[in-house]
Protein backbone atom coordinates (compact mmCIF):
# COMPACT_ATOMS: atom_id res chain seq x y z
CA UNK A 1 0.00 0.00 0.00
CA UNK A 2 2.32 2.70 -0.99
CA UNK A 3 0.03 4.74 -2.61
CA UNK A 4 -2.24 5.28 0.73
CA UNK A 5 1.25 5.76 2.34
CA UNK A 6 2.56 8.69 0.10
CA UNK A 7 -0.70 10.66 0.11
CA UNK A 8 -0.66 10.38 3.84
CA UNK A 9 3.59 11.67 4.11
CA UNK A 10 2.13 14.40 1.39
CA UNK A 11 -1.07 15.30 3.49
CA UNK A 12 1.66 15.57 6.46
CA UNK A 13 4.08 17.44 4.74
CA UNK A 14 1.07 20.10 3.69
CA UNK A 15 0.19 20.28 7.22
CA UNK A 16 3.42 20.87 7.94
CA UNK A 17 4.56 23.40 5.66
CA UNK A 18 1.22 25.22 6.41
CA UNK A 19 2.22 25.14 9.98
CA UNK A 20 5.52 26.68 10.03
CA UNK A 21 4.34 29.42 7.06
CA UNK A 22 1.82 30.37 9.98
CA UNK A 23 4.44 30.52 12.39
CA UNK A 24 7.08 32.57 10.36
CA UNK A 25 4.30 34.68 9.50
CA UNK A 26 3.02 34.86 13.28
CA UNK A 27 6.60 36.39 13.94
CA UNK A 28 6.83 38.33 10.79
CA UNK A 29 3.37 40.02 11.90
CA UNK A 30 4.96 40.08 15.50
CA UNK A 31 8.37 41.81 15.37
CA UNK A 32 7.99 43.70 11.51
CA UNK A 33 4.02 44.93 11.98
CA UNK A 34 1.22 43.98 9.84
CA UNK A 35 1.16 45.52 6.13
CA UNK A 36 -2.57 46.87 6.66
CA UNK A 37 -3.89 48.30 10.01
CA UNK A 38 -6.77 46.62 10.97
CA UNK A 39 -9.30 49.46 11.89
CA UNK A 40 -8.13 50.60 8.03
CA UNK A 41 -11.63 51.26 7.01
CA UNK A 42 -11.71 55.18 6.17
CA UNK A 43 -14.38 56.99 7.43
CA UNK A 44 -16.72 58.09 3.97
CA UNK A 45 -16.54 61.49 3.02
CA UNK A 46 -18.93 63.62 4.34
CA UNK A 47 -22.31 63.86 2.25
CA UNK A 48 -22.77 66.93 0.65
CA UNK A 49 -24.69 69.50 2.23
CA UNK A 50 -27.58 70.78 0.74
CA UNK A 51 -26.24 74.37 0.01
CA UNK A 52 -28.70 76.67 -2.01
CA UNK A 53 -27.89 76.72 -5.87
CA UNK A 54 -26.18 79.71 -7.66
CA UNK A 55 -28.69 81.98 -8.86
CA UNK A 56 -28.71 80.37 -12.25
CA UNK A 57 -32.12 78.84 -11.91
CA UNK A 58 -34.68 79.04 -14.86
CA UNK A 59 -36.65 81.50 -12.77
CA UNK A 60 -33.85 83.60 -12.97
CA UNK A 61 -33.25 83.55 -16.56
CA UNK A 62 -36.67 83.51 -17.26
CA UNK A 63 -37.42 87.01 -15.65
CA UNK A 64 -33.87 88.34 -17.15
CA UNK A 65 -35.30 87.33 -20.33
CA UNK A 66 -38.53 88.72 -19.81
CA UNK A 67 -36.71 91.98 -18.83
CA UNK A 68 -33.84 92.46 -21.32
CA UNK A 69 -34.88 90.45 -24.23
CA UNK A 70 -38.39 91.79 -24.67
CA UNK A 71 -39.42 95.04 -25.43
CA UNK A 72 -42.92 96.98 -25.53
CA UNK A 73 -43.82 98.10 -28.56
CA UNK A 74 -44.40 101.33 -28.89
CA UNK A 75 -47.82 100.82 -31.42
CA UNK A 76 -49.70 98.37 -29.93
CA UNK A 77 -47.79 98.00 -26.63
CA UNK A 78 -47.43 94.05 -27.12
CA UNK A 79 -44.15 92.85 -25.74
CA UNK A 80 -41.80 92.35 -28.85
CA UNK A 81 -38.15 90.88 -29.03
CA UNK A 82 -35.23 92.98 -28.88
CA UNK A 83 -33.71 91.31 -31.80
CA UNK A 84 -36.89 91.89 -34.07
CA UNK A 85 -37.32 95.13 -36.23
CA UNK A 86 -40.47 95.68 -35.92
CA UNK A 87 -43.46 94.48 -34.18
CA UNK A 88 -45.47 91.47 -35.11
CA UNK A 89 -48.77 92.58 -34.35
CA UNK A 90 -48.63 95.78 -35.72
CA UNK A 91 -45.42 96.04 -37.74
CA UNK A 92 -44.43 99.21 -36.17
CA UNK A 93 -40.63 99.71 -36.93
CA UNK A 94 -38.28 99.94 -34.11
CA UNK A 95 -36.04 102.21 -33.23
ZN1 LIG B 1 -46.82 96.66 -32.22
Amino acid sequence: MGFLLKIILFGVAIYALWKTFARWKGLYDKFVGKPEEPARSAPPPPPQPAAPRPSADPQVSARKVVIEDTVQCAGCGAYISTGAEKCGHCGHMRG
